[in-house]
């Protein structure tokens, strides 16, 4: 198992990309904390607990931590909680994401700030306090996602174009601070994947984006959370600020 005796916090991990990557890592030996956007009582929970319950079939500890990961204090607090119960992080996966397409002409200040809070200033509010720690230990590996969004731009999409190329930004800028305590930072550039966040998808837009697609379909979660896995492992120990592009060729 190439991650075994390792603790992993995986954002937004309740479904899709996330939970892919919390069953991945699991199945390679690693304990999973699980972050879900806090609702004590809703589905958010239910779908996190039920991630952490495969986890647990797995052979390996979970842990369910409500965090709004777009706000500074809990977010740290998350960190703070993984560490403790873990007794270490080995591995930071900022995968938390959300949509709020529009115009730059209809665009509202509120969608502009949400994308920009949730996407972007949760890697700076997850990834400040892990690399500290992991800055101590001298060991540890980030994975940031991007997208392929933040490498091409698309039409209405200003706002998440730009968390997204910012999250490459980020990654590279990172990956330099923390190499030389032996931490490496990569970031994943999903293509359109077969998840939640593309379902709302027009089904004629869809096609013709399939259509665009050299290896001729979406992606699915299983194939982000294969490269998550590569990067976050011993495979990967001389990449650093790399951004891994994930997206059947559709960009190249
Ligand atoms: P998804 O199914 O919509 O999952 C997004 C996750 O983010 C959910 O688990 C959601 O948690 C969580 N989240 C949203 N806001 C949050 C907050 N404030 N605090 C904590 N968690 C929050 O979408 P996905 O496709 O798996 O996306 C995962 C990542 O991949 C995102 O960063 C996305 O931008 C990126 N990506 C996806 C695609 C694609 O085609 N699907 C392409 C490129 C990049 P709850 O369910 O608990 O709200």
């Amino acid at each position: 198992m190439r991650l075994a005796g390792k603790h992993a916090l995986i954002t937004g991990a309740s479904q899709g990309i996330g939970r892919a990557t919390a069953l991945a890592l699991a199945r390679e030996g690693a304990d999973i904390a699980i972050n879900h956007y806090p609702d004590p009582d809703g589905a958010h929970r239910r779908n996190a607990e039920a991630v952490a319950a495969e986890v647990h079939a797995l052979g390996r500890r979970s842990l369910v931590l409500g965090a709004d990961v777009a706000q500074e204090k809990p977010s740290a607090d998350m960190v703070a909680q993984a560490i403790r119960e873990f007794g270490a992080l080995d591995i930071l996966v900022n995968n938390a994401g959300i949509l709020r397409d529009a115009t730059l002409r209809n665009l509202t200040r509120q969608q502009w700030d949400d994308v920009l809070d949730v996407n972007l200033g949760s890697m700076f509010n997850c990834a400040k306090p892990a690399s500290s720690h992991m800055r101590e230990r001298e060991t540890g590996s980030i994975v940031n996602i991007a997208s392929v969004i933040g490498l091409t731009g698309n039409f209405g999409q200003t706002n998440y174009a730009a968390a997204k190329a910012g999250a490459i930004g980020f990654t590279k800028s990172l990956a330099r601070e923390m190499a030389r305590y032996g931490v490496r930072v990569n970031a994943v550039a999903p293509g359109f994947m077969d998840t939640d966040m593309t379902r709302t998808i027009d089904p004629e837009i869809k096609e013709n984006i399939r259509k665009q697609i050299p290896l001729g379909h979406f992606g699915t979660a299983e194939d982000i959370a294969a490269a998550i896995l590569f990067l976050v492992s011993d495979d990967a120990r001389y990449i650093t600020g790399e951004v891994l592009s994930v997206n059947g060729g559709w960009y190249m």
